[in-house]
C-alpha cells in the first residue's frame, strides 16, 4: 500500500491496517455476503462500536485519531469490497457509540470543540444538497508527477504553488552544480479536474429534544449547524428524532459581512446517524 508521496507506511500504521483486516474478517462476512446484488452507488457500513472497542486496539485509536483510524479502515474495507466484487462504495459508519460520549445539545460550548460526542437531536430543517471539493488534485507538466491536497469544508481552497518532485531534483542539481537555468521549473502545474474529488454533503439544523412541546414542531427554537455527507443526504426531514454522533467543528457565522470576522458558531460535523432517540423517550 504506497501512499502519495510513495512511501512505506510506518510501523503503527500496518499495525492499524491489519488490526482493520482482522476485525473486517472477524465479525463482516456476513454483511458482505448480504451486499453481493447491492446496486446502490454508496453504502454506509454501520460497525457497532461495542465490537470495534473489543478489537486490538481499535477503540482506542478512534478515540485518539479518529481521522487516522478511519481513514486505514476506508483504504482495508475498500479493499475487501473489491475482493468480495461489490458494487456500492463503502463508507465506515460507527453506530452505537458508548453512552460515556453523551451530551446535550444545549449544552454545548466552545470548549467543547475537537471533542467527539453522542446526541438525541430533533431535525429542524435542511438546506439543500450541495457538493465540496474535498480533495484537489494537480500534475506537473515538466515531471508529470500527480498529488493531491486535502481541502477544508466552507475555507478557501489550497494555492497549490509547485510541484514538490521538481522542486526537491532542482535542488539536488543546483547541489552538484547545475545553472539555474537549467533547471525544471516546479510551478509549471495544472490542476486535474478529472482526479478533484467532490463529496456530496447537506447542512441540517437540529435542536435539543427537551424543546419539543406536545409533538409540535417549535418556529423559535435554538439550532445547530450540522452537516451531513454521502448517503445520509436528503435522508432526513423537520421533526425526525435521530442520535447522531458528531465531531464538534467551528465554523464562521453564515452572515458574515466582513472577512476577518472572529466570531464563531459551532458545527456538528456528523459520523453516523441512527434512528430514534437513544436517550429521551419518543
Ligand atoms: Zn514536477
Amino acid at each position: 500500500m504506497s501512499k502519495k508521496n510513495g512511501t512505506e507506511p510506518t510501523p503503527e500504521e500496518k499495525k492499524l491496517l491489519a488490526a482493520w483486516r482482522t476485525f473486517f474478517q472477524k465479525n463482516c462476512k456476513a454483511d458482505f455476503a448480504a451486499l453481493a446484488t447491492s446496486e446502490e452507488d454508496v453504502w454506509g457500513f454501520e460497525l457497532q462500536w461495542s465490537l470495534l472497542e473489543s478489537h486490538k486496539g481499535l477503540g482506542q485509536s478512534f478515540l485518539n485519531d479518529m481521522e487516522k483510524c478511519l481513514h486505514s479502515g476506508q483504504i482495508v474495507i475498500e479493499e475487501q469490497f473489491r475482493n468480495h466484487n461489490l458494487k456500492p462504495r463503502p463508507i465506515i459508519r460507527i453506530v452505537g457509540i458508548s453512552e460515556l460520549h453523551r451530551y446535550h445539545l444545549v449544552d454545548l460550548r466552545m470548549r467543547d470543540r475537537t471533542r467527539f460526542l453522542r446526541f438525541d437531536a430533533v431535525v429542524h430543517s435542511t438546506s439543500r444538497a450541495m457538493g465540496w471539493l474535498k480533495r484537489s488534485a494537480y500534475t506537473c507538466n515538466e515531471c508529470t508527477h500527480e498529488w493531491v491536497i486535502k481541502e477544508a469544508l466552507a475555507r478557501a481552497r489550497t494555492k497549490a504553488e509547485a510541484c514538490p518532485m521538481c522542486l526537491r531534483r532542482g535542488f539536488d542539481l543546483l547541489l552538484e552544480g547545475a545553472k539555474r537555468e537549467d533547471l525544471p521549473d516546479p510551478r509549471d502545474i495544472r490542476m486535474d479536474l478529472e482526479r478533484n474529488y467532490y463529496e456530496d454533503i447537506q447542512y441540517i439544523e437540529l435542536f435539543d429534544p427537551t424543546c419539543l412541546s406536545d409533538e409540535e414542531l417549535p418556529d423559535d427554537v435554538p439550532t445547530i449547524t450540522a452537516v451531513v455527507s454521502d448517503e445520509y443526504v436528503n435522508q432526513f426531514s423537520p421533526g425526525q428524532c435521530i442520535t447522531v454522533n458528531a465531531l464538534i467543528g467551528v465554523d464562521h457565522l453564515p452572515s458574515r459581512d466582513y472577512i476577518r470576522d472572529t466570531r464563531r458558531i459551532l458545527r456538528l460535523d456528523i459520523h453516523s446517524v441512527e434512528e430514534g432517540f437513544s436517550l429521551h423517550e419518543e
